[in-house]
């Protein structure tokens, strides 16, 4: 079968690029792994999305605002929120509906196992799908994986973080039955409650949910490597033993959380990087910190980076600027493989400045932006930020 623009990956990326590609006319795929779209934000458990510094700062353009006020007509309290906190159902369920209305095909179970290439142009994907090998041909393809998977597959180079560069892994959980919900409270105690893992200095919890009565705990943490699949593996097991002794630990010690309980588990493990294409630019920490001025913007990333405002995940080069800085089309465009666009966490950027381009709203703004050059042919700057502006996108 053959499309106008493959987009492999279906988190906050790829729905941004299907849907900005679709919306320019072309006939295009979207394709992931999981049963349905969403990525980390549904299958890590993380369905918060942070835009900037506030909404009124900057506020949301493009794919991402109409997710909002999709999101909004059904929760209805996102005016003015510094980040908008939803369920995995809501999410997933906006992003299902934007897309068809879209006219996206989707397959999901569908994992891409190959990339065929020639001439440093990939012709056609692979995937697994329900025990069946099917292939699909384009002439763009969109590397939305987050882990720049299917760059790896055709061969084209990438950048991997090292270890420590990789930020913490982390299983989400979420409990109910909270009779009492003090954040500022318990972090003023948090020293005196004996947490039982000694790296973490802060008490990282949010209200989510469709009643806003369940807290997402994001206390466990674990270092490895995201792309070998023995340590993923190994990760796991040990961040859900994490989350065992976590929930003891807060029904023990916690004011209010006396009678809570483990309503959602993540069943995927929450990476935060691991690998970015190789593009025809790379933004890199002196550029954040310098407010380097770009020719070519598609979409806003915050200036901090490195930081967590918790110690365990503080990195000595972390940086906090205020404000936000401009993401150049250039480091969307892989250097050498000539019909291949990325979006997401795994665009072109120095390992070490990569959370200033990972969260998730910024994300679909980069799918965006990756979907419409895809279907426009990678054109001139000109004629891709023409068509974003008439999307509302900048
Ligand atoms: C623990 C944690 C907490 C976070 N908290 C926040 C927060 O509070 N606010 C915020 O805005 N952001 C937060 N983030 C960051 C943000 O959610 C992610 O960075 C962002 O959603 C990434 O989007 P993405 O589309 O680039 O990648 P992903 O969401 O990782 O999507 C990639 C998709 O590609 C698919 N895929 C990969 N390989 C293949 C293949 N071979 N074949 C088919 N499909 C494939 C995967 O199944 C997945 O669906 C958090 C992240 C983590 C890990």
């Amino acid at each position: 079968m053959r499309y106008d623009v493959i987009v492999v990956g279906a988190g906050s990326a790829g729905f941004g690029a299907a849907v900005g590609a679709a919306r320019t006319g072309k006939k295009v795929l979207l394709l992931d792994g999981n049963s349905s779209p969403g990525g980390v934000t549904v299958f890590s458990g993380c369905p918060v999305f942070t835009p900037y510094q506030s909404f009124e700062d900057k506020p949301p353009r493009g794919v991402f605002k109409e997710f909002l006020d999709r999101l909004g007509d059904r929760w209805g309290y996102f005016e003015g929120a510094p980040a908008c906190k939803t369920s995995e159902f809501d999410a997933s369920l906006v992003m299902t509906r934007i897309l068809k209305e879209s006219g996206v095909d989707m397959l999901f179970y569908a994992t891409v196992t190959e990339a065929e290439c020639s001439q440093d142009r990939i012709r056609s994907v692979t995937v697994f799908c329900c025990g069946r090998r099917l292939s699909f041909e384009a002439d763009h393809f969109v590397d939305a994986t987050g882990d720049a998977m299917l760059t790896d597959m055709a061969g084209g180079r990438t950048v991997t973080a090292p270890e420590d560069e990789s930020m913490t892994k982390t299983v989400l959980f979420r409990v109910s039955g909270v009779s009492k919900f003090d954040k500022p409270g318990i972090r003023k105690i948090f020293s005196s409650l004996d947490f039982p893992y000694p790296w973490q200095d802060n008490f990282m919890g949010t209200r989510v949910g469709n009643d806003g009565n369940d807290i997402l705990i994001n206390l466990t943490a674990v270092r490895g490597n995201a792309l070998d699949p023995f340590d993923r593996t190994r990760m796991d097991i040990e961040l859900r033993e994490q989350v065992d002794v976590i929930h003891r630990w807060l029904k023990e010690k916690v004011p209010g959380f006396e009678n809570c309980r483990i309503s959602a588990v993540a069943p995927v493990i929450g990476v935060r990087g691991s690998r970015f294409i190789a593009g025809r630019t790379v933004i890199t920490c002196e550029d954040i910190d310098n407010d380097t001025p770009v020719s070519d913007p598609v979409a806003d990333g915050r200036r901090s980076y490195g930081d967590h405002f918790v110690d365990r995940f503080r990195s000595p080069w972390a940086k906090n600027h205020v404000g936000t800085h401009r993401i150049p089309y250039a480091s969307l465009i892989h250097e050498k493989i000539v019909n291949l666009v990325a979006a997401g966490r795994c665009i072109s950027i120095e390992p070490r400045a990569a959370t200033s381009i990972r969260y998730a709203p910024c994300c679909m703004a980069t799918g965006q932006a990756a979907g419409v050059a895809s279907a426009l042919g990678i054109p001139a700057y000109s004629v891709l930020r023409d068509e974003l502006v008439r999307q509302g996108a900048l």
